[in-house]
């Protein structure tokens, strides 16, 4: 098997350029409670609003002209599709996006106003899977895969490089893990410069495969449910290639959220550093403020995206009741509902 470097993550900075761009850190107002520095890593300033942009820009630039030729297809939780879609437009690829029933419009609209054809298709992010794949076969078009493909994760690694480079003195990463393709190349890129940095994925408690995958020592499947954060659901793929082996090895933690957590997350990402973002982007600051994660030095958060459904976005932050599957959040204290 041939696993990403750090000399792959390099490269991706160059070829990225000029479409994904260098992100801003900033610093949260969390240091202040927890009296060290937390910072904020801001791939929600990506054109498409998401980090995913660095790995699928990273994955068709790579492709052979017959390939752009034949055009690329790939199935999301809406982010990957839009950073697709935006990433094939910016090089002249045709592209296709599979997406199953939980995205959210916000995120559909986004991927057909820049130009790809969308497929709705399913109930599971597997089911998205699988109608690209069969266009694969059909119509011998690419497959940009999420995370467990060599560009996409070398790809995502370049934002290890940025923030080392500006703070070298970084003593923990906490990072958003669902398929892994961004805690995967963080984590190889990051522990190539600095070998004792700690990578920490945080996942929500619910549908997290990779999570239940390193606790059984192989790739298995979980259902997938509905969660505020969205973009961190979907399987694994019980063929996983890269990230399974990559997170097994370097990831150091994985902490598990509730719903109520990431709820109280999303509250703090917004009253206390003012950030418009998605759940998947507030399991840092949940991480945290839950006493799951231990803070032991300068530590940056990536706040990976800010593509929110804005109803569920203000319902959150008015502390009014959410429901989601047979779970409903609020600003007040838990309630946990049988379906
Ligand atoms: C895709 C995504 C993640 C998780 O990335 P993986 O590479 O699948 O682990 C986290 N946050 C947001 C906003 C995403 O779109």
């Amino acid at each position: 098997m041939n696993i990403p470097t750090v000399a792959d993550v390099l490269a991706a900075r160059k070829a990225i350029a000029g479409t994904a761009r260098r992100t801003p850190l900033i610093t949260s107002a969390l240091s202040e409670q927890v009296e060290q520095d937390i910072c904020l890593k801001l791939e929600t300033l990506q054109p498409t609003g998401a980090f995913k942009l660095r790995g699928a820009t990273n994955a068709i630039a790579a492709l052979s002209d017959e390939q752009k030729a034949n055009g690329v297809v790939c199935c999301s939780t809406g982010n990957h599709g839009r950073a697709v879609a935006f990433a094939a437009k910016q090089l002249g690829v045709r592209a296709t996006v599979c997406l199953s029933k939980l995205v959210p419009m916000v995120k559909v609209k986004g991927i057909e106003a820049l130009g790809a054809e969308v497929v709705r298709i399913g109930d599971s992010q597997d089911d998205a899977g699988a109608e690209a794949e069969r266009l694969v076969k059909e119509k011998g078009m690419t497959n940009i895969h999420p995370f467990d493909d060599r560009n996409v994760i070398a790809g995502q690694g370049t934002i290890a490089l940025e923030l080392l480079e500006e703070r070298p003195d970084l003593d923990t990463l906490i990072v958003p893990l669902s398929g892994g393709g961004l805690i995967s190349g963080i984590a190889l890129a990051a522990k190539a410069i600095k070998p004792d940095i700690r990578i920490v994925g945080v996942s929500m408690d619910r549908g997290a495969a990779m999570a239940a995958s390193l606790v059984a020592g192989k790739p298995i499947e979980v259902e997938e449910v509905a969660s505020l954060a969205d973009s961190l659901g979907g399987g694994i793929g019980l063929h996983n290639r890269y990230t399974f082996p990559i997170c097994r090895e370097l990831v150091d933690e994985v902490r598990l959220l509730t719903e109520q957590e990431i709820y109280t997350g999303m509250q703090a990402l917004y009253g206390m550093d003012q950030l418009v973002a998605e759940g998947a982007s507030a399991v840092g600051h949940a991480a945290i403020l839950s006493g799951k994660v231990q803070i032991t030095g300068p530590t940056a958060l990536i706040i990976t995206g800010r593509n929110v459904d804005m109803q569920q976005f203000s319902a959150v932050i008015a502390g009014d009741a959410v429901k989601l599957g047979d779970v409903i959040v609020s600003g007040k204290d838990k309630v946990a509902v049988d379906a």
